[in-house]
């Protein structure tokens, strides 16, 4: 049976628990026939290990801090490692952010410290140039990246710096669509709605988030099913979408277009 993705070679960065949305893209990603590497950092590396063992077929596991300048000069030779020295990368997807709970989300944005929303920032906006980048070598056949946001047009309960760092994200991913373009390389988001992943529990006062979400949508919304949000980052990995770049694709139930 062919897949979408038959013969393609995909990144995807950002996998720690099997609720994660890059487990539920590498697992989909694979379904429809691609061959899959997964990325995380630090101590959580052992648990990403031990997890990617749930997808379908086992994929090579590539320690990655997006903030690192020497992980990121090294990923095109980790991936040349783990591929073959004639590797390339057809997608890459990003699916990474980071803020402190403690001092940027749960309604403290009136006091919320440089320093963290810095890091906010730079983990969750600069990083999706700084992986594009870095994998640009691999790509240079032209390609895809993907990364997810959390709409950034207008403001949220509870979601306060990280909101911020999100519209970074989503200016960072048009200013990215222009300068990759002449390489053939594409770059998109998805906007997903509410899901209950390791990320989403650190907020306090997720849940209300949550809960309106499922009454708006007019399409309804599970929160516990990340597959929707995955085949979209698929279908924009895939050559279903060659014509588009820049783009912000809405997988939300609808709420996005709903005024009340
Ligand atoms: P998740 O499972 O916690 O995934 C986030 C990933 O980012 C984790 O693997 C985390 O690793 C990684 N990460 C953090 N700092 C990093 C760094 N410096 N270098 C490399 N990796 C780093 O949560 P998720 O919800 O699936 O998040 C994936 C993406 O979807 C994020 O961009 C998130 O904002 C976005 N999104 C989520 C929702 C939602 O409701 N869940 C909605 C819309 C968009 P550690 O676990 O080791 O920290």
């Amino acid at each position: 049976m062919s897949g979408i993705l038959d013969g393609k070679f995909i990144l995807v960065a950002g996998v720690t628990l099997d609720t994660s949305i890059g487990f539920a893209v590498a697992k989909f990603a694979q379904e429809q026939g691609a061959t899959v590497l997964v990325s995380n950092f630090g101590q959580a590396l052992r648990i990403t290990r031990r997890i990617v063992k749930r997808l379908p077929e086992l994929p090579a596991v590539i320690e990655l801090d997006v903030t690192d300048a020497e992980h990121l000069a090294a990923l095109p030779d980790a991936v040349r490692e783990a591929l073959g020295p004639d590797a390339k990368l057809d997608g890459v997807v990003h699916s990474i952010a980071y803020g402190n709970p403690e001092t940027l989300l749960g309604g403290k944005f009136l006091d919320g410290p440089w320093e963290d929303v810095a890091q906010a920032v730079q983990v969750s906006a600069y990083s999706l140039k700084s992986l594009a980048v870095a994998c640009r070598p691999l790509m240079s056949t032209g390609g895809s990246v993907v990364g997810l946001t959390f709409d950034a047009s207008v403001a949220w309960p509870v979601y306060d710096w990280m909101g911020v760092a999100k519209a970074g994200l989503e200016s960072c991913a048009r200013y990215l669509a222009r300068d990759l373009g002449g390489d053939g390389i594409r770059v998109n988001l998805v906007s997903a709605g509410p899901l209950r992943t390791l990320a989403a529990k650190a907020i306090p006062g997720f849940e209300d988030l949550e809960s309106m979400w499922s009454t708006k949508a007019p399409l309804g919304w599970d929160n516990t099913d990340q597959e929707p949000t995955a085949r979209a980052v698929c279908a924009l990995l895939s050559d279903l979408f060659p014509a588009t770049t820049g783009e912000i694709v809405h997988v939300d139930g609808g709420f996005h277009a709903m005024g009340a």
